[in-house]
């Protein structure tokens, strides 16, 4: 039985200044994925609480999930397995190597298995887990990436968390949500809780026809939410993980005038692309944004891009 996880991460949110936020006269507050926890980081934490809670409900004493030797989303579920004591097991994408981050997975006591590239293709194919719940019978599964509607519903608890911290900032109200989105899951537990209140941007660090805004709207639809909400805005930069100079530039000036940490796949990109918005008059003088710094920090250590 999995062990009852009382642990509720809570993000800190702090205002962001940058000259251009500045001159442009817009309040940023950034809410910090990124630091909730010395072990456990991001908003894919946020995005297993609810599978977690039904792995317990199932009885399960572990979970088993998938990833590539670089994923947040591993990393996270292994951090907090490690933390509250239960197992993990991750099906690997490509063959057995060691990053900073497989390295971490097998230190918190992830069992690893490489499923090589065509076997990680296969993994939505009818009967691919089959042989994974005959060998691992009391282990829960976990789609990739903690997506989903329980993906979804674990990230609404982020709009609450900073509707608790607004006094905090001066805020009386803020205007509108700007994250990073991949699979788009965090962006509709955004857009769940919010209700129709305010929109969520999402800066795709996917190109554009990934399929992430169907796979929005489904999740939507699945938790009998009326309307769109949200928009997605094209900032993956001609592709995921594509880096150029300019957004490595842009990472680096931005890190030294804020002290913010950012990484070149998704919160450096939503950054740029926040700054593209206000500069084309899309987000105007006096708009207060949130924007979720949604973590993966641990993925870019000992990662070299190349532009
Ligand atoms: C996974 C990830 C995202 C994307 O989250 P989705 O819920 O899939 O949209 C954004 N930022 C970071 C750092 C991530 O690791």
């Amino acid at each position: 039985m999995l062990p009852l996880m009382d642990w509720r991460p809570r993000a800190l949110l702090q205002s962001l200044h940058l000259d251009w936020l500045q001159q442009a006269g817009v309040e940023v507050a950034v809410l910090r994925l990124d630091q909730i926890d010395p072990l456990i980081s991001g908003n894919k934490w946020f995005k297993l609480t609810e599978h977690l809670t039904a792995a317990r409900a199932a009885g399960a004493q572990g979970l088993i999930s998938l990833g590539g030797a670089h994923s947040n989303h591993l990393h996270a579920l292994a951090a907090a397995g490690k933390r509250f004591g239960f197992a993990t097991v991750g099906l690997m994408r490509g063959y057995a190597q060691q990053t900073p981050t497989t390295q971490d997975l097998e230190r918190y006591g992830m069992q690893l298995h490489w499923l090589g590239f065509a076997g990680y293709r296969a993994r939505h194919a009818p009967g691919f887990w089959e042989p994974w719940q005959a060998q691992y019978p009391a282990l829960y599964p976990v789609p990739e990436g903690g997506g989903g509607l329980p993906g979804a519903l674990g990230c609404m608890t982020l709009v609450h968390q900073v509707q608790e911290q607004l006094a905090t900032l001066g805020w009386a109200d803020y205007d509108a949500w700007w994250l990073a989105a991949g699979t788009g899951t965090t962006l509709a537990g955004l857009v769940l809780a919010e209700a129709g209140q305010r929109p969520v941007y999402g800066a795709l660090a996917v190109p554009d026809d990934h399929g992430v805004a169907p796979q929005v709207e489904a999740i939507l639809q699945a938790a009998g939410h009326a309307g769109r909400h949200f928009e997605l805005i094209d900032a993956s930069r001609g592709g995921f993980a594509k880096v150029d100079e300019a957004l490595l530039a842009f990472i680096q000036t931005s890190e030294a005038a804020s002290g913010l940490p950012l990484e070149p796949l998704y919160t450096g990109k939503a950054l740029m692309a926040l700054k593209q918005a206000i500069e084309a008059g899309r987000i105007g003088r006096g708009q207060r944004v949130i924007f979720v710094h949604t973590g993966g920090l641990q993925g870019r250590r000992g990662v070299t891009f190349a532009s």
